[in-house]
């Protein structure tokens, strides 16, 4: 009697798991087809850094280090530097003349992102970054910031036309 019980459980834990075969096979097809299609993020996908530009398309980061500070694996290497009347990179004091991130080490834990005080660094979406070669895993600045709009002027072209100053 136990056997035939048991032989009863398992036909219908086999009927039970065919049927959500079966259902499954009759939904719309959900396979993502990455790398032939693109691939598809959640909103907070956390891939490669963007370098963001306020309003007036300046740099928001104003090298102050707290991402650099914040930062769990040492990865982050950064240079200030001032900005100057004839030259405004930031909207700060103080621009990051050379700003790094080592990809190799980089755990893409997102602290660096919340320490930052001016949402200058936040997380894109860019994840194909495998290289045999390291060397090409250190990201310069210019490869992470937002790029200019075509149509942009500079500002600082504008002040000293009209003769402006600080
Ligand atoms: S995501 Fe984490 S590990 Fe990567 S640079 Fe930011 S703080 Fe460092
Ligand atoms: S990215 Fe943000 S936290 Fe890092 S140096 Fe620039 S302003 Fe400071």
């Amino acid at each position: 009697m136990a056997l035939i019980n048991e032989i009863l459980n398992n036909a219908a834990a086999v009927a039970k798991g065919m049927g959500v075969t079966f259902k499954e096979m009759l939904q719309p097809t959900v396979t993502e087809v990455y790398p032939e299609g693109p691939a598809v993020f959640e909103e907070r996908f956390r891939g490669v850094h963007v370098l963001q530009r306020d309003e007036n398309e300046l740099e928001k980061c104003v090298a102050c280090f707290l991402c650099a500070a914040a930062c769990p694996s040492n990865c982050i290497y950064i240079e200030a530097a001032e900005n100057t009347e004839e030259g405004r990179i930031s909207g700060g004091e103080r621009y990051a003349s050379v700003y790094n991130i080592d990809y190799s080490r980089c755990i893409f834990c997102g602290y660096c992102v919340e320490a930052c005080p001016t949402d200058a660094i936040t997380h894109g979406h860019d994840f194909e970054i495998a290289s045999y070669n390291t060397s090409t895993l250190v990201y310069r600045k210019e490869q992470m910031l937002t790029p200019l709009p075509a149509d942009f002027k500079p500002l600082v072209v504008e002040e000293q036309s009209s003769g402006g100053g600080h």
